[in-house]
């Protein structure tokens, strides 16, 4: 197979024509007519905005052609072998447990059902529908359920999300978690998008889809049900003692996957008090900002705004301020919702998420403040404490009823409280109460942001428009422990714990976390990639 890379196409044609036209550009570079080749398909597709006036789309394509070796000389052509992700012998025969169906709980079960080993999952969670009922309510009226919201559930906390499958991480395991996805419902253009993204909606399917092939490979996936204690003997895991809605359970196995996620904070406490090795991490706080998607798709994408081949547009900012305190935006959500993702009662946490057309009115995203274990007090949990005070005062100062407490950017920057909305309607469902954000942020968290906002308006004008909109508090944009594993063995200081995922401080994300998922199936396995 060739691979040819670095097609431009001036983002201005007619959105039918996209196959047509990189045909033509094809014959061009490698001098050849269009019988001479006999496929080709999008392997990588880009955004190259700099070029306010000229926006392109950049293509590698991948081209089926016979004697392909008499192209390699010619500029950005190269060979490559596609590979597969395949299944290899383990020696393994135990049934493990995996606590969590977030996309590393997900991954790793689907990777261990492939191989034989029958892996049982639980999630504290609903299934996936019966969640995304529990979610509407508690966006519509404020009644919070604890064990099936934003962050708990089928799917996890990437299934109410923005579903960007971007990650920073470079790996082997990518194209298959993509290839799952499409098989899974996804749209197949993820495969090559450099930002692929699919939205809650296509979410939803995907992880159902997942969790039901996982049962045709032989596993078992329990919702509603909770890892209360793991039974340990001599330093090596026996089992998990399991609660069912006040029924109890033990599933005897020697080998117990945490993909917990960063937001079970009981389970966390749990296993600090069982000795298991955890150590602070660093990790950010902050607000969630919104603005209109059309000011930002103007900004970044000049007479090129509006076009259907670029779809909404993106951002991604950051300041090192002279305190020494990163400030930088995370997780935006193009044409998205900013959305109630508390998991404790009387707490306010916001997230963003959007569906797969990134059409609402409003771009989002969060806003964060570098933290350190030296900005709070307490032992190696200290953090969910200090994240949990945050969310409490929001909830305090929002009204007590779950609504956000919010305030205008220009208020915000003028220490002026908030008293009404301008012409930005925040999304955050069920309501918002305007108000001055310094009675709920430490002033380090205040200035900071301030701080923060000055730079990014340099780097993207109208960031700091007066009427866009600050919700708090955002509280959960990663996991603030790391909990120790084995680089070779995943395992923990105890024999037969393998932590993964997010909550676990190995991934950030749904991809990576994915990918940290399938690593610590190979490494219970003892399988090599
Ligand atoms: P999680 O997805 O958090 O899953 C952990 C699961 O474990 C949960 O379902 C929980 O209920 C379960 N669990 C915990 N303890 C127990 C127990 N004791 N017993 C049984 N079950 C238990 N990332 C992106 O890459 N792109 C995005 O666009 C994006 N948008 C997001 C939007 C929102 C609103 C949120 C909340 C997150 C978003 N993220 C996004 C982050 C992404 O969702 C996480 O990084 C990812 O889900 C982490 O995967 P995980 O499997 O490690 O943990």
């Amino acid at each position: 197979m060739l691979r040819i890379s670095n097609i431009k196409l001036r983002a201005d044609f007619d959105p039918s024509k996209e196959k047509e036209l990189l045909a033509q550009k094809i014959q061009k570079i490698l001098r050849v007519k269009q019988e001479r080749i006999s496929s080709f398909s999008i392997s990588k597709k880009s955004i190259d905005a700099r070029e306010k006036n000229n926006v392109q789309l950049v293509y590698s394509v991948d081209v089926e052609i016979e004697n392909e070796k008499s192209y390699l000389g010619i500029k950005n052509v190269s060979s490559f072998e596609p590979s597969e992700y395949g299944v290899k012998k383990t020696q393994k025969t135990i049934r493990p447990v995996v606590v969590g169906s977030g996309p590393a709980g997900l991954f790793c079960a689907l990777v261990l059902a492939e191989h034989g080993l029958n892996p049982i999952v639980v999630e504290q969670g609903m299934d996936v529908d019966r969640r995304k009922m529990a979610v509407d309510k508690f966006w519509k009226d404020g009644e919070l359920e604890t064990s099936s919201n934003v962050q708990f559930g089928e799917g996890g906390a990437g299934t109410f999300s923005d579903g960007k499958l971007t990650t920073g991480v470079k790996n082997t395991r990518i194209p298959k978690i993509l290839k799952e996805f499409v098989e899974a419902g996804a749209p197949s253009k993820i495969a090559y998008l450099s930002k692929p993204h699919i939205g809650t909606d296509i979410l939803i399917n995907v992880v159902r889809n997942i969790r039901k092939k996982i049962e045709c490979l032989g596993g078992e996936v329990r919702f509603e049900t909770k890892m209360k204690e793991l039974i340990i003997e001599n330093g090596e895991v026996r089992g998990v003692l399991l609660d069912r809605q006040g029924e109890s359970d033990v599933i005897e196995t020697d080998a117990v996957v945490l993909a917990i996620g960063h937001s079970a904070r009981d389970t966390f406490y749990m296993l600090k008090d069982l000795g298991v090795d955890m150590i602070p991490k660093p990790f950010a706080v902050g607000v969630r900002i919104e603005h209109h998607q059309k000011d930002i798709d103007l900004q970044q994408f000049g007479s090129f705004a509006n076009n259907p081949l670029l779809g909404a547009s993106e951002y991604k900012l950051n300041a090192h301020l002279p305190n020494g305190r990163g400030v930088y935006t995370f997780c935006m959500c193009p044409g998205g919702h900013v959305v109630a993702a508390a998991s404790e009662k009387n707490a306010v946490v916001t997230n963003g998420m959007s569906y797969s057309a990134r059409s609402g009115e409003n771009a989002n995203s969060a806003l964060l403040v570098s933290v350190t274990p030296n900005d709070f007090k307490g032992d190696v949990l200290g953090a969910i404490e200090f994240q949990r005070k945050l969310e409490r005062k929001a909830f305090e100062l929002g009204g007590r009823n779950y609504f956000a407490p919010v305030q205008l950017v220009g208020d915000f920057l003028e220490n002026k409280g908030s008293k009404q909305l301008g012409d930005i309607i925040p999304t955050y469902t069920p309501g918002v109460t305007p108000t001055d954000l310094r009675e709920c942020l430490d002033d380090f968290i205040v200035e900071s942001l301030k701080d923060g906002l000055r730079v990014m308006d340099r780097k993207l004008a109208g960031f700091i428009k007066h009427d866009a909109v600050l919700s708090a508090v955002e509280s959960r944009s990663s996991s603030p422990v790391t909990i120790k594993r084995n680089p070779l063995t995943f395992e923990t200081n105890i024999k037969g714990l393998y932590p993964c995922g997010e909550g676990a401080g190995y991934a950030g994300g749904i991809t990576s976390s994915a990918v940290d998922g399938i690593k610590c199936a190979e490494a219970l396995m003892e399988i090599e990639v």
